[in-house]
């Protein structure tokens, strides 16, 4: 049986990409996140985009020291299915060459959960053991985590905004989902964004009310019997031999 486990994790980017290019989640809500974290004795995976890393270096060094699993995220949160290959190789290059400044970089997932089959062997020569660019609810709709050459590929199993609904409407949606459940949201969902000019969907439930829903979120998985981990963790809990 597969074990209970649950990964949360964030993608560490700019607001509500591509409509803004302010950076108040990183700057205002990542601390937020880690203080609740902090509080609930989670350790979570957080994808950055190389250019977040080197604006804020010292939220990059502390999401580390704090015992959290750093990964990439690619280096604007450019869309790797729109370049050509060669160009993203060299995007997926240059921004791990820089997180790798701030700690160990072996976990991937491509903005927008767009990764080209063509550039897993790129990750897999650049080091990284596991991949989290596919979703369950995405085509072709993966299953389960995959074995893919080096790398393990872990679908996400939900979009982040199902982590703002009511809690008495997401509670059921949590209850569908197998394990490994892997859970993403975004820093820029944990501000108030109700009054930025973006769609509804990366503005409702936005600020408080979405730190408190990832607070019960947290507590609802403990009282399921999940074990919440680290993404590099959770594979290796799956039987993977993946060193973390
Ligand atoms: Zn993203």
């Amino acid at each position: 049986m597969t074990p209970r486990v649950a990964v949360i994790s964030f993608d560490v980017e700019q607001d509500c990409p591509p409509y803004l290019d302010s950076a108040r989640g990183v700057e205002e809500g990542l601390p937020r996140i880690l203080e609740l974290l902090a509080e609930e004795r989670v350790r979570a995976t957080f994808f950055f985009t190389a250019e977040m890393a080197r604006r804020f270096p010292r939220l990059a060094r502390r999401v580390v020291d704090e015992g959290h699993e750093l990964g990439s995220h690619g280096y604007r949160h450019e869309r790797l299915d729109r370049l050509p290959r060669s160009e993203a190789a060299r995007v997926l290059e240059r921004s791990t060459s820089i997180l790798r400044g701030y700690g160990e970089v072996k976990v991937f997932r491509a903005p927008n959960l767009k990764l080209p089959e063509n550039l897993l062997p790129v990750l897999a020569k650049l080091g990284y053991r596991v991949d989290s660019s596919t979703a369950r609810y995405k085509p072709p709709f993966p299953r389960r985590v995959e074995k893919h050459g080096p790398l393990v590929r872990v679908p996400v199993s939900v979009t982040s905004s199902v982590l703002r609904l009511p809690w008495r409407l997401q509670r059921p949606l949590h209850g569908a989902l197998a394990p490994p459940r892997v859970y993403f949201s975004h820093p820029w969902e944990y501000v108030d964004m109700s009054r930025e000019p973006v769609r509804l969907d990366c503005r409702f439930n936005t600020g408080e009310p979405a730190l408190e829903l990832l607070r019960r979120l947290i507590r609802f998985l403990r009282g399921e019997g999940y074990m919440l981990a680290t993404l590099c963790e959770a594979v290796r809990m799956l039987g993977h031999d993946v060193e973390c």
